[in-house]
This record gives structure tokens, sequence and C-alpha cells, in this order.
């Protein structure tokens, strides 16, 4: 498509898009009293309005029915996990068995380490990325301590080579190769958060398996944003949050896969709860833990209801828009905001602004760019302007045009307040 620095071309273009109604789902929040230029759904999805109404039923349940609604609610919360299955399985490319929606990110990591990464004297390493997110490098450093190694021998992390921003494919399946027979765990992020850039997961957990380590993968800039096949991929095992593009809410539940190779291997070790035992043996709170099949038995307590159905009426915005259908127009969008983001560089000497993320398809929804030294007042100017964007310490702003409720018109507007600065 031949794009254009115009109100007139952006306007044309949204006219066009199939998905341009899902925008009326969701509330859009203003900034000056008219609706801003949201490019955060990356941090924080914006709010579903079915949201309101699905948290609303689930109130008047608990208020007309008290613990009689974990049967006879109008959505029984006994087995409340079990109406995200399936469309959790769509977002992610996973078989609905594969999947359990439970607790929170980070928890969820540490509670499938305890299950996949298993060192022992000669294979203990885990393979990641520099600068990955503050909660996956504090995770992993405490699980690798807690198994008694240095993190400082057992930590293998890929950093982008000199005067590069992005990692090398071939340097994280050279790594993989090098520490072949001391590795235990590959793991990475499916979209780094910091750069934007997407890893190869189907050649990553391809390259593991083949000297003997386990896959997993945390998928919090992945889920809801790139095409996921995690099944096919047989990945080992994967974990996302819900509040970034899945739109479910600060804080709300996150998303767990564990690939059916191993989810009826009750050999595994696991940190168990009543949740993941046996659901019609559950009641009756006998001793001896007996896991559910599948994803579900990795379940420790019972359903945080009112986060899950919020999450439950967002992931059906997802089913219904089709993850394809987002992609093709994400791809679109993001290729237009790379154009904006040039033309108005162009010209104004002001803009020291650098694309850092890697080309299609190392690239998703998010563009992140280097600022120079007046990056902080270049943020501030378009705070200031009407737009909402991310800065991430110590230069970079993060940008990611979201196809559900982000419009070609916002990526224009957002030109027109980099210009102007
Ligand atoms: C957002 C994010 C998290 C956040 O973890 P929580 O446990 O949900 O607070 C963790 N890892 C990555 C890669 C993230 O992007």
């Amino acid at each position: 498509m031949q794009f254009e620095n115009s109100l007139a071309f952006a306007r044309k273009t949204d006219g066009e898009d199939v998905l341009r109604a899902f925008r009326d789902e969701f509330y859009i929040p203003e900034v000056h009293g008219k609706p801003c230029v949201y490019l955060t759904g990356n941090s924080l999805g914006l709010l579903p309005k079915a949201a309101e109404k699905a948290l609303k039923d689930e109130l008047e349940d608990w208020k007309n029915l008290g613990v009689e609604g974990h049967f006879h609610g109008k959505n029984p919360w006994f087995h409340y996990h079990k109406f995200l299955s399936e469309n959790t399985a769509l977002v992610v490319g996973a078989k609905p068995s594969e999947v359990v929606v439970m607790n929170q990110l980070s928890s969820n990591l540490h509670f499938l380490f305890v299950s996949f990464y298993r060192p022992n004297a000669s294979r203990f390493k885990i393979i990641m990325e520099a600068g990955a997110f503050p909660s996956d490098m504090y995770l992993v450093e405490s699980q690798v301590r807690f198994h008694g190694y240095d993190p400082a021998e057992a930590i293998i992390e890929i950093a982008p080579r000199n005067g590069e921003h992005t990692l090398r494919h071939e340097d994280i399946i050279d790594a993989i190769e090098t520490h072949k027979d001391s590795t235990a765990l590959v793991f990475f992020s499916g979209v780094q958060y910091y750069t934007g850039q997407v890893f190869k997961i189907k050649e990553i957990t391809e390259k593991a398996h083949s000297v003997g380590a386990v896959a997993g993968f945390d998928l919090a800039h992945a889920a809801g944003n790139i095409d996921l096949q995690l099944h096919d991929w047989m990945v080992d095992f994967a974990a996302w949050c819900s509040y970034k593009y899945l739109n479910s809410g600060p804080g709300s539940v996150g998303g767990v896969f564990v690939h059916e190779k191993h989810g009826n291997d009750s050999s595994l070790p696991r940190f168990a709860g009543w949740w993941g035992h046996q659901e019609s043996e559950r009641f009756k709170m006998l001793k001896g833990f007996i896991p559910e099949a599948g994803a579900a038995g990795w379940q420790l307590s019972n359903a945080p209801v009112l986060s899950m159905a919020v999450h439950r009426v967002a992931l059906d915005i997802f089913a219904r828009a089709g993850m394809k259908r987002l992609q093709e127009k994400g791809r679109m969008l993001n290729a237009y905001l790379d154009y904006i983001i040039r033309e108005s560089k162009e010209g104004n000497p002001n803009l020291k602004i650098d694309i850092i993320t890697p080309a299609y398809p190392e690239r998703a929804c998010q563009i992140s760019m280097l600022t120079g030294e007046n990056g902080k007042s270049l943020f501030d100017h378009l705070t200031a302007g009407g737009v909402i964007a991310d800065w991430r310490n110590p230069n970079v702003i993060r940008m990611a045009p979201v196809p559900l409720y982000n419009r070609f018109e916002d990526i224009y507007r957002l030109g027109q307040v980099l210009a102007s600065f």
C-alpha cells in the first residue's frame, strides 16, 4: 500500500478496515476532552465495555446466591477456568486442555520452573536474553539459587553484538550449541519488551530440544499480538499476563501453557494445590494429590472469578476478531507508524529518534525508538499533545498501535504531534 501523510488518507484507510467496529467495544481515555492517541496497549490494554456487565453479573450472583454461586451461578464458579480455555487456546495456538488461566505471570513462571527446570550436576544452565524483563531476571536468578547453583555460572545471557540493539537469531542458536551439554532450560520471551523484537520461538524450541534441553517462554508481549502455535512448535511450557494486549485489566489473571506431552505426566514434580486436584474428587477433601489432566493440573487456588470475568469477555473479542485478521491489520498499522515516524523526522532536526525494532517478521505491534539527549522532553511533548506512549529508561520511547482499537487516524495524529516538536 502507498502511504500518505494526510488525514484524508488515514480516514479512508480506517473506513476500509474490516475490524473498525471493534474500536467501539472499548473505552478510549480522553485527554483535553478528546479521545487520546493510545499507544500503550502493550503495557495496559484498554477496558472492553462488556467487562462492566460481566463483572456486574458475577457480583449479582454473589449478592443473591452467596456460596451457592459455585454451583448455581449463571457461570458456576467451581469450574470457571473452563469458560476461558477454548478462547485462550485460540490466542496461543494450543489445545484447550493445554492451557489454563490462573494466578499471575511471575508466580506462574515460578510454578512452571518447579516442573521444568530440573537441574543436575552436569545440566544446570539457563540460557536467556540479556536485558530480559526484570521479573524474569529475578525469577531465574532466584530459581538458580534455590537449586543451589551460582547465577554467575548457571545463567547464560545472550546480548546484542557491539553497536547493535537486538539479538541475532544465529547468536541464540550458537549459544545453545556452545552450552549443549550443560543447558537444562532455554527461557526466552516471545517479544522483547524493550526493543519489540520478535523471537523465533519454533526454531529456538527445536534447537533446545536437539541438545536435550527444555524450552519455555514468557509471552507477556506476545499473547494477543503475534502468531503463536505453541502446540505445533512443541514448546514445553509458557506463561503470559492478560492485561497487556489481552485487555483484561490491571494485574488481572495470567495464562499458562503446558504441552500435552507433559500434561498427563504425573511424575513431574509440581507444587500442588486443591484446584489442581482431580475435579470429581476435589471436594472429598482427601489426602493424596491426584492432578487433573492437562494444564489444569497445575492450578493451586480457587479461581479469581472477578478478574476472570473480565478476561473472559476480553478473550471473546479476540475469538470474534480472529488472530489472523488482527495480525494483518497490526502489520499495516505498524508499517504506517514506521512511515509516519520517518516522515516526521525528515525536515525536523529536533527529532533525534531512531527505530531500534527490527523489520518484519521480527516485528509485531510495537515500535521502540531510541531518543537523543532531548528524549524526555520529546516524550513530555507527546503526552501534552494527547499521545499516550511509554517511556523506558534509559532512553527509549515505545509505541504499540493495537489492531483492536487503534486507527490509522491515531498514527496520523501522532505524526502531527511529532512534527510540532
Ligand atoms: C509485563 C511483564 C511481566 C509482568 O509480570 P507480572 O507477574 O504480571 O507482574 C513479566 N515478564 C514480562 C516479559 C513482561 O513483559
